[in-house]
């Protein structure tokens, strides 16, 4: 295979198609082994290739070859997904994005950019020109913007400005995989069919992010003794739009336990909310954390944005690596609570539960309304319990987006999933590219 592969590839530099052990187990891998179901099913998966493109016409040609040979492909941004999206079910070629990490154009209101730059160059470009990422997820000092709109979700910004598919994403250049791959300029809707779609549908060449105009942000951390004051003071700051923001993010103790570099920061016993909101509001929200008898333990000036650590660094996903670093037995769940039953919904968890279940919310929009999102931290026994877990939430109306599973459809997509497959057939016409992450075959019997 090797000599094959390296023979068919070299229309590429040699230092750019490796085939070297530590290359493949490396660069075949992402943040699977979050979930303990993941890393048994894909921990002896890996590629047989690794090629690093320079520009799309480079794409064009892997594809071209892989199409006309029938193997497989997998496209790889900074590999910090979490649902082993990057590993290659069936070996073959995974093209590794990052030397395609230019920024095209910035205008106001978007940002045209190749797919493997990296979100924290962009956002830093931006600042520099008084403009700034609506959103971007917590990883995204190494995370690509390929990888973010192919792979990811919401993150910093979701609060006020929602997900990826909530007009944050403008338009999409994208490369199908045929013997002679075309090149198709996708904007609206249609979007639907790759945004989040892990690379099933398409290789993206090109992207346009909406922008806005630059903020200064206050990052806090609010005490409370009383888990239910720290959500109400998180709702009532989500629901209140003339306060500008970024983040709330809301942690049942133990979990600021977990995080060590702010352990100073931390008070005993407390459940805390991190939150980002802009430098004007600030006197306003310091009142409002009062109001709920919270105590706020520690501020980073607007003037410190992006200097040493941030408070993102341990939401979103951030928690549970945390987590994960204090207690290997812990993994995840990724749920939408009904903002008018959230605290019951909760009381009844815990009742069932208690501390197997830790609540970690990460406040959102989704289609312009409020959600009280949940990634919490799981103690894992078994993958029955987990799923036992996973039906109870679902049974008192919790929405489960499970990270257990490499399929699309299972992990919260189903509504689309249809209209993918129907993508992918017309694109991918033998199935090659990250096969083995969409279940589903048939149309007709599913639709
Ligand atoms: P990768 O993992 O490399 O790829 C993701 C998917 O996109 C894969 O299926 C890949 O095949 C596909 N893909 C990549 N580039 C292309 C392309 N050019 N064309 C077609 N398909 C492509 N996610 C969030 O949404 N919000 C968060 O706040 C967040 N926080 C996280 C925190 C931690 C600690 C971790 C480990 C993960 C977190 N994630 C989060 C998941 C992940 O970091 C993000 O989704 C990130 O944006 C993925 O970018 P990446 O470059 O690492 O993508």
């Amino acid at each position: 295979m090797k000599d094959n592969l390296g023979k068919l590839l070299n229309f590429l530099d040699e230092d750019r198609v490796l085939f070297d052990s530590t290359s493949l187990e490396k660069l075949s891998k992402d943040y699977y082994w979050y979930s303990p179901i993941l890393k048994d099913l894909l921990d002896d998966k890996t590629a047989d290739c690794i090629v690093k493109p320079l520009n799309e016409e480079e794409i064009k040609e892997i594809l071209s070859l892989a199409a006309t040979k029938k193997i497989p492909v997998t496209v790889r941004g900074a590999g910090t997904g979490n649902y082993g999206q990057i590993i290659p079910m069936n070996g073959g070629i995974i093209i590794d994005t990052t030397k395609m990490n230019n920024i095209i154009e910035i205008n106001e209101g978007s940002v045209r950019v190749e797919p493997g730059i990296k979100l924290g160059i962009v956002e830093r470009r931006l600042r520099e020109q008084h403009q700034e990422l609506c959103i971007y997820p917590s990883t995204y000092m190494k995370a690509t913007a390929g990888g973010f709109v192919c792979g990811g979700s919401g993150g910093i910004g979701s609060i006020t400005w929602g997900n990826l598919w909530d007009g944050n994403v403008l338009e999409l250049r994208v490369l199908t995989m045929e013997d002679v791959p075309r090149i198709l300029t996708v904007t609206g809707t249609d979007m639907m069919n790759y945004i989040h779609g892990y690379g099933t549908t398409g290789v993206v060449t090109e992207i346009v992010l909406r922008t806005t105009k630059r903020k200064d942000w206050v990052q806090c951390i609010a005490s409370f003794e009383d888990l239910e004051e720290s959500l109400k003071f998180s709702e009532t700051l989500a629901k209140d739009t003339s306060i500008g923001k970024r983040s709330i993010s809301t942690c049942e103790w133990p979990i600021p336990s977990y995080f060590v570099p702010l352990s100073k920061v931390i008070e005993q016993d407390k459940h805390i909310v991190l939150f980002e909101v802009e430098e004007v509001a600030f006197i306003t929200v310091k009142e409002m954390v009062k109001d709920f008898s919270g105590n706020i333990t520690h501020e980073i000036p607007s003037t410190h944005y992006r200097k040493g650590i941030s408070l993102s660094d341990f939401t979103w996903n951030h928690t549970t690596l945390w987590a994960l670093k204090a207690n290997e037995q812990m993994t995840y769940l990724q749920g939408s609570f009904s903002l008018d039953s959230y605290m019951e919904q909760i009381y009844k968890i815990k009742k069932k539960f208690g501390d197997e279940f830790y609540n970690h919310f990460d406040w959102m929009r989704s289609g312009g309304e409020l959600i009280p999102q949940q990634i919490p931290l799981v103690r894992f026994k078994t993958k029955e319990r987990l799923y036992e877990m996973i039906s109870y939430c679902e049974s008192i109306g919790v929405k489960i987006f499970d990270p257990h599973t490499i399929l699309l459809e299972k992990g919260g997509w189903e509504a689309h999933i249809h209209s993918v497959l129907q993508t992918k057939k017309e694109n991918d016409p033998l199935g090659l590219l990250n096969p083995g992450k969409i279940g589903i075959t048939d149309l007709k019997v599913n639709s």
